[in-house]
C-alpha cells in the first residue's frame, strides 16, 4: 500500500524543536472524540493528524472518548467510532481510554481545588449565571456565593455528588477572574448535577465535570504532550493551562490549535448530521450522501483516498473551505488505479443485430484494466440482442454528437462494428423502444480489416446474459457551496432534489453478478460503483455509484443540452 509521505506543518516544527530542545523524549498523541454521533470527513483530518504525527515519531496515539455529557451520548457511537477509526487505517492498541474512566481522579482534581480556595459551589440559577457573567465588552459581576468557605464548598461538594440535591440546584466553579477580557476564565463551570445515567459508569455519578476541566486533565493524566485540537478552542486554551497550573499534576501537555476542516457543499458538524438523520431527510448515519465516515465507505471510497485526501489539504493554522472536487479528485485518482472495468447499462435501449445468426453465441475478450495488465482478462458474452446506453442514441443527431445514430456505424468495445438501420417505436408514445442493427463480421474485436475508421465506441450488454440490478446515482446533498450560511441556520432550503436518483431496470455484465465484494468497480464510460453493503442481496443487486468519471462526454453531452 503506498502511504502518503505526510508534509510538513506548524505541528511538526513545534515537535521537531521540542524533541531536539529535550523538552520531550517521545511524543503523545490522542484523537478525542465525543461519542455523540458518527464521524465524518473532518474527524478523518484530525485522525490521520494524530495517528500520523505518532507514527512518523515513533510515538503513540490514544482513542480517548470524552463522554462527560451522558445526556447525548450512547454506545451504538462509540462502537462506530472505534469502527471508522480501524477502517481508515490506524491502530490504538491496548490504548482505548475513557474520560469516565478518570472521574474519580477528576473529583479529586476538584476537591483539590476547592481546598486551596480555587473553587466555590454556586446556587445561582443557570439563567443568574449567564446574566452575571457579563459580555465582551462588560466585565462579569461575581456570585454571591464566591466567597463561600472551604468547609462549606467541601460540604456541599460533597452532598452534590451524594445526590442530594436536584439538577441545577448548584454547580461547583473555578474561582478565576470574572473581569477577565477571555471570557473563559470568567469563573467556568467545572461540575454539575446530571441525575441521568452514563453509558459506562451507570447511576455511580450524578456530578459530572465540564469538557474543559476534563479534556486538559485527561491529556494529563495520559501522558499526552502535544494536545492538538481545533481553532474553536483557542480561546479555551489559557483555561486548559490554568487547570495544569494549579493542580499537582504529573505530566504538561500544552494545546495546539488547527484550522478545521470545512468542505463546500458539505455540512460538518455532529448535530446538523444528526438532524438530517432525525428528521429523515437521508436514509440513517451511513447513508451514501453522508460526510460520514461510515457513509463514503458505504459509497464506495477507500481509506486510501481520505488519507491521501487529508494529507494534500495539510495543516494550517487559519480556516478555509476545501472545494469537495478535491475530495472527488482523489477518490477518481484512487479507483482509477485500483478498480477493474466491467460493462454495465443504466438506461438500457434494446439493440437487435439483424444479420446476426438466430441462436449463435459466442465469447468476447475483454481487458480488466486499460493501463494495468496485473489484471488481467476475462470473457464475456456476445449475442444477437444486446442492450446500450439509451444516451448513446439519438435519432436526429446534433453536430458533435459521434455515437449511434440512423445510418451511421460504431464500435461496441471488445465486440464488433454496428450500424443502425431502423428505429423502432412504440406506436401510442412515440418512444423508442428498440433499435435495429448490422453487424460486420469482420471486424471481431472492434477493429475493421479495411483500416477503416467509426468516431465511438460504447459499451453494451448481451440481453441473454445480462445480469439486473439497481443502480443509485448520489449527487452532492446541499446545492449551495456553503450550506450553513444559505439556510440562514436552516440547511433544508438549500437541499438538492436531485441528490439521489434510483435506475431500477439497469443491465449488467454477467461478471458483475458474481461480485461479491463492496470494493468499486468501474462500469466503462459510467463511472465508479460498488455493491451497497446494506440493501443489495444476490436476488437483488445494488450499487451505488461513487464517482463519476470525468467523462469527455459529460461536458460535450451538457454543451449540446443546452444549446438543443
Ligand atoms: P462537530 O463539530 O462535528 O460536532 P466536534 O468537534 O464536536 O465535532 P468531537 O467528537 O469533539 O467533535 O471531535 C473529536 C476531534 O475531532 C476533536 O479534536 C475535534 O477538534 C476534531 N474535529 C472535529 N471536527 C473537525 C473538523 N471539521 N476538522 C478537523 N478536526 C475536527
Ligand atoms: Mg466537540
Amino acid at each position: 500500500m503506498k502511504e502518503p509521505v505526510s508534509s510538513s506543518n506548524f505541528i511538526r516544527d513545534i515537535i521537531d524543536e521540542d524533541l531536539a530542545s529535550g523538552k520531550h523524549t517521545s511524543v503523545m498523541t490522542r484523537f478525542p472524540p465525543e461519542p455523540n454521533g458518527y464521524l465524518h470527513i473532518g474527524h478523518a483530518k484530525s485522525i490521520c493528524l494524530n495517528f500520523g504525527l505518532a507514527r512518523d515519531y515513533g510515538g503513540a496515539c490514544n482513542l480517548r472518548f470524552d463522554d462527560t455529557n451522558p445526556t447525548k451520548e450512547e454506545v451504538e457511537y462509540v462502537e462506530s467510532i472505534k469502527e471508522d477509526v480501524r477502517w481508515l487505517g490506524f491502530d490504538w492498541e491496548d490504548r482505548e481510554y475513557f474520560a469516565s474512566d478518570y472521574f474519580e481522579s477528576l473529583y479529586q482534581f476538584a476537591v483539590h481545588l476547592i481546598k486551596d480556595g480555587k473553587a466555590y459551589v454556586d446556587s445561582l440559577s443557570a439563567d443568574e449565571i449567564r446574566a452575571y457573567r457579563g459580555t465582551l465588552t462588560e466585565a462579569g459581576r461575581n456570585s454571591p456565593y464566591r466567597d463561600r468557605s472551604v468547609e462549606e464548598n467541601l460540604d456541599l461538594f460533597e452532598r452534590m455528588r451524594a445526590g442530594e440535591f436536584p439538577d441545577g440546584a448548584h454547580v461547583l466553579r473555578a474561582k478565576i477572574d470574572m473581569a477577565s477580557p477571555n471570557m473563559s476564565l470568567r469563573d467556568p463551570t467545572i461540575y454539575r448535577i446530571r441525575k441521568v445515567a452514563h453509558h459506562r459508569t451507570g447511576d455511580r455519578w450524578c456530578i459530572y465535570p465540564m469538557y474543559d476541566f476534563a479534556h486538559g486533565l485527561s491529556d494529563s493524566i495520559e501522558g499526552v504532550t502535544h494536545s492538538i485540537c481545533t481553532l474553536e478552542f483557542e480561546n479555551n486554551r489559557a483555561l486548559y493551562d490554568w487547570f495544569l497550573d494549579n493542580l499537582p499534576v504529573t505530566s504538561r501537555p500544552r494545546q495546539y490549535e488547527f484550522a478545521r476542516l470545512n468542505i463546500s457543499y458539505t455540512v460538518l458538524s455532529k448535530r446538523k448530521l444528526l438532524k438530517l438523520v432525525e428528521e429523515k431527510i437521508v436514509d440513517g448515519w451511513d447513508d451514501p450522501r453522508m460526510p460520514t465516515l461510515s457513509g463514503i465507505r458505504r459509497r464506495g471510497y477507500t481509506a486510501e483516498a481520505i488519507r491521501n485526501f487529508c494529507d494534500r489539504i495539510g495543516v494550517a493554522k487559519r480556516d478555509s473551505v476545501v472545494d469537495v472536487a478535491l475530495l472527488e479528485y482523489s477518490i477518481r485518482e484512487d479507483l482509477n488505479d485500483r478498480a477493474p472495468r466491467f460493462m454495465g447499462v443504466l438506461n438500457p435501449l434494446r439493440v437487435v443485430i439483424e444479420n446476426y445468426p438466430d441462436g449463435q453465441q459466442e465469447e468476447l475478450e475483454a481487458l480488466n484494466h486499460p493501463t494495468d495488465e496485473s489484471f488481467g482478462k476475462r470473457s464475456i458474452p456476445f449475442g444477437k440482442v444486446i442492450y446500450i446506453e439509451r444516451d448513446d442514441f439519438r435519432e436526429d443527431p446534433p453536430k458533435k454528437f459521434f455515437r449511434l445514430a440512423p445510418g451511421r456505424e460504431v464500435r461496441l468495445r471488445y465486440a464488433y462494428f454496428i450500424t443502425c438501420t431502423d428505429v423502432v417505436k412504440d406506436p401510442a408514445t412515440g418512444e423508442i423502444v428498440e433499435l435495429r442493427c448490422t453487424y460486420d463480421p469482420e471486424t471481431r474485436g472492434g477493429n475493421a480489416p479495411d483500416g477503416r475508421k467509426v468516431k465511438s465506441t460504447l459499451h453494451w450488454v448481451a440481453a441473454d446474459h445480462a445480469v439486473d440490478a439497481e443502480v443509485r446515482l448520489y449527487d452532492r446533498l446541499f446545492t449551495a457551496p456553503d450550506p450553513e450560511a444559505a439556510g440562514d441556520g436552516d440547511f433544508r432550503v438549500c437541499l438538492n432534489p436531485q441528490s439521489l436518483q434510483t435506475l431500477s431496470a439497469c443491465k449488467l455484465e454477467p461478471a458483475l453478478g458474481r461480485i461479491e465484494s463492496t470494493t468499486a468497480v468501474q462500469f466503462e464510460r459510467m463511472g465508479y460503483f460498488c455493491l451497497d453493503a446494506h440493501d443489495s442481496r444476490p436476488e437483488h443487486l445494488v450499487f451505488n455509484r461513487t464517482a463519476t468519471l470525468r467523462d469527455p462526454w459529460a461536458k460535450i453531452d451538457r454543451q449540446l443540452k443546452k444549446g438543443r
